[in-house]
């Protein structure tokens, strides 16, 4: 099982880590709730454990944006006691279960696994920028009846550019999030793969291109014939 962990008290993250790890689960720890959005969007999670207070980003905003983007892992909010009226609304903004901190954790693990076990099948797999559209189960750009399959890290890419419309995403982000930033990828490594993506829109005819900001990074726009 694969569970993303944001939590800004490094203590009890560092905790949960290791109860996951105990249970030979493999467990990403986040500290802010910025990275935990990024996280969720690239990585492959059974389940998240959100904390409601969070520096950047909060628990709920996190929920409300991975859900905007079709992102169905179930999510487990930790509330401290006082904010108990809160777990109504993480609850509404798309949270799947809550607890209030202090947890036991032989409740923690059970709740994870009923989680887990209630997912259904995703409704919802895809996300769309112009008149293309990204089907993540099987990693197929798609436009009407046309689809080409990406490779891995084409993927990647095109799924960071596509889960932030209207946005330059930085080339170091890039780098980040698909390569790792002890990967020694370099900038050429995204200009390579922008340019293999390009070439698959030009495939599918469409009017949706990534476009380059020089030296910033990279955006989505739609060219209008
Ligand atoms: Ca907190």
């Amino acid at each position: 099982m694969r569970v993303l962990i944001v939590e800004d008290e490094r203590r009890l993250a560092e905790v949960l880590g290791q109860i996951m790890t105990e249970r030979h689960w493999q467990a990403d720890v986040v500290y802010d709730g910025a990275d935990g959005v990024d996280y969720a969007l690239m990585g492959d999670y059974d389940v998240i454990v959100l904390d409601v207070m969070l520096p950047k980003v909060d628990g709920f905003e996190v929920t409300r944006r991975l859900r905007a983007a079709h992102i169905s892992t179930p999510i487990l909010m930790l509330t401290a006691r006082d904010e108990i009226p809160d777990k109504i609304g993480g609850l509404n903004c798309g949270a799947d279960d809550y607890m209030t901190k202090p947890f036991d954790t032989g409740e923690l693990i059970a709740r994870l696994n009923a989680l887990t076990r209630r997912q259904g099948p995703v409704v919802d797999q895809t996300l769309t920028a112009g008149d293309v559209t990204l089907d993540l189960s099987d990693r197929c750009l798609c436009r009407g009846e046309e689809r080409v399959r990406l490779g891995f890290k084409e993927f990647d890419v095109m799924r960071l550019l596509m889960a932030n419309p209207r946005q330059v995403v930085p080339k170091e982000d890039i780098i980040a999030r698909v390569w790792g930033l002890e990967s020694g990828a370099e900038d050429n490594n995204v200009e390579v793969y922008v340019s293999f993506l390009r070439k698959k829109l030009a495939f599918l005819g469409a009017e949706l291109t990534i476009c380059s900001l020089r030296k910033v990074g990279y955006y989505l726009k739609e060219e209008r014939p």
